[in-house]
């Protein structure tokens, strides 16, 4: 979601006249734009920001911090960061290139914060200059959910959808731009259209980017147990760009802990809903995120969370250890629990989700995958890599004529978090 807010503000100021700068150090505005999820990604914000006011000793640089962390903390950034020029929140970023011009103007450390209701018609289009095969659209900003543990709906409002048509004009202009896989974006996207009368529901936003000619390939994050309905899995069924793999946060594996996080939902609820998603996308993978250490968490509790991830088996995961967030609701609970005992969990269910990630890719071995490629690997150049239907890495060899192209690769070898193809693959276009 920040990679794409980042890429509206490169557009909108590209348009101006502004330059992407290739080094940081030669750079006469520097934006830093700020996550607050977790204290973590606050506090390299925070030394990122340190280090290039260090830079306006020698050079007259404008600093800006835009993001959720400039929304929560305003005006106190400037006492935090006294070289800091512009605050900009999460719904002024539009409102950059104004701000950036009242500061060239002489006007000096000022910050905008506002709270919008709807989003505006377009919000952006790559601006490229090499066509990227990936490409984002927002349908929906802001959360309603109000986990307990999580910033997001106080530092990004409520939710707001967007019209259909917007977003379908939005995709095809990343497709006349060369992007063949677009990932719908939404904090809590199945919740699509209730905050405008529920006009058009998400499925039916899929089936409209599914009509668009050029695109290969439709992903969509994230997706919210509570708000997720049948009729979502027989889109991915149907729809032939929608891909088999669904991002659905459980967060935990006791009931307990998943109403004091206000989740709104059971394990058991979550379960029935996995066990329905694999009765109708055959071959579906399935994808989540876990919290450990929430406060009050007891090893029983803990227990129960491995023991959902071992009954669930998840295709991948991300594990984060809970991080205090001042202003949620959690962060008054008193129980918490101490920082070491949160990192032996959090490696217990990293080593344990690593364990079924490598059964899950074994159990590839020998099939055949549709790959997008996406270009050279990174590890080792003479061999390239693409993620399969199922959101997996896929490395094989091969030659550059297939990158940005579908190919049918064979699975021969498979770790917890890669697959590794036969060479020569074939082309399916
Ligand atoms: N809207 C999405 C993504 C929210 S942030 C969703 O609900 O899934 C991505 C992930 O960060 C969450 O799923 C959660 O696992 C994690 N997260 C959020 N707040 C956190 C906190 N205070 N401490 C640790 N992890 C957190
Ligand atoms: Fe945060 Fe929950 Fe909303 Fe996700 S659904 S953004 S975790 S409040």
């Amino acid at each position: 979601m920040n990679v794409y807010d980042s890429g509206v503000v490169e557009d909108m100021l590209t348009r101006e006249g502004y330059e992407v700068c290739q080094k940081e150090d030669g750079a006469d505005v520097v934006i830093v734009n700020t996550c607050s999820v977790r204290q973590h990604a606050e506090d390299r914000a925070c030394g990122y920001l340190r280090e290039a006011a260090k830079r306006k000793k020698n050079k007259d640089i404008t600093l800006v911090v835009m993001g959720c962390m400039a929304q929560r903390e305003g005006e106190k950034l400037f006492k935090i960061i006294p070289e800091l020029d512009i605050v900009c929140g999460t719904d002024s970023f539009r409102e950059l290139p104004g701000m950036l011009e009242k500061s060239f103007r002489g006007q000096s450390r000022f910050y905008e914060l506002r709270s919008v209701t709807s989003i505006r018609k377009s919000e952006t289009v790559p601006y490229g200059q090499s066509p990227a095969l990936k490409g984002y659209v927002s349908v929906m900003r802001g959360c309603n959910n109000w986990c307990s543990y999580c910033v997001v709906p106080g530092a990004r409002g409520k939710e707001k959808s967007r019209a259909v048509g917007d977003i379908r004009d939005e995709v095809k202009k990343l497709v006349d731009r060369g992007v063949k896989e677009v990932t719908m974006l939404g904090q809590n996207i199945n919740a699509y259209g209730k905050d405008n009368g529920g006009s058009a529901s998400f499925v039916e936003v899929l089936e409209e980017i599914n009509k668009i000619e050029g695109l290969l390939r439709i992903k969509f994050i994230t997706s919210h147990p509570r708000d997720i309905k049948a009729e979502l899995f027989t889109a991915m069924k149907d729809l032939d760009k929608v891909v088999e793999y669904l991002h659905l946060p459980i967060q935990a594996g006791s009931d307990r802990i998943l109403k004091l996080m206000n989740r709104g939902y059971t394990v058991s609820y979550y379960m029935g809903l996995v066990e329905e998603m694999r009765k109708v996308v055959p071959g579906v993978s399935l994808g989540t995120d876990f919290i450990v250490g929430f406060p009050g968490e007891t090893e029983e509790e803990f227990k129960e969370t491995l023991k959902a991830a071992e009954d669930i088996g998840f295709d991948m995961a991300y594990m984060y250890k809970y991080s205090q967030r001042p202003g949620t609701k959690a962060f008054e609970m008193k129980d918490t629990v101490e920082e070491d005992i949160i990192k032996e969990r959090h490696q217990e269910l990293l080593k344990l989700q690593e364990k079924i990630s490598l059964k899950k890719n074994r159990g590839l071995i020998g099939k055949e995958v549709e790959v997008l490629v996406e270009g050279r690997s990174k590890r080792n150049i003479k061999r390239l890599a693409g993620r399969d239907r199922g959101n997996r890495m896929v490395v094989f060899e091969g030659s550059d004529e297939v990158i940005g192209k579908m190919v049918s690769v064979t699975i021969y070898e498979a770790t917890s978090l890669t697959l590794y193809g036969e060479k020569g693959a074939v082309p399916f276009l």
